[in-house]
């Protein structure tokens, strides 16, 4: 996906402050971070949104929580954090590639 900013963040053709990655995913600070912590979590084959997720991608999917447990720790708030995946625009999700927002560092009231 050309066209896809977080396609071209998680193959390296744009910088972004990446705090963690493997094989399929990736996780790097949000550009505009609404917390102390707040970290996007994506996978890095190109699936638009949470609606679309297929079955195959399920291994995924959890490695993406697994992944949020792993920055948590490196960025100083093992245990204590709020994820949130904005699905759909009318939900507010303005970047159509599947992102968690890890975000912490301080009590989280407001939804991202
Ligand atoms: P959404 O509203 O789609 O759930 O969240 C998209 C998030 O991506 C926003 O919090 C926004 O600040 C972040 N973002 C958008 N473009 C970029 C970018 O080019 N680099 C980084 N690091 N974050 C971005
Ligand atoms: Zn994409």
């Amino acid at each position: 996906m050309d066209d896809c900013i977080f396609c071209q963040i998680g193959s390296g053709k744009i910088p972004a402050e990446v705090v963690y990655q493997d094989e399929t995913v990736m996780a790097f600070k949000d550009i505009h971070p609404k917390a102390p912590v707040h970290v996007l979590v994506i996978p890095k084959k190109h699936i638009a949104s949470a609606a679309d997720i297929t079955k195959a991608d399920l291994p995924i999917a959890a490695h993406i929580l697994e992944v949020a447990n792993i920055v948590a720790e490196k960025e100083g708030i093992p245990g204590a954090y709020k994820l949130v995946i904005n699905t759909g625009p009318s939900a507010g999700q303005v970047v159509m590639h599947l992102h968690m927002h890890l975000l912490g560092g301080k009590r989280i009231t407001a939804v991202v």
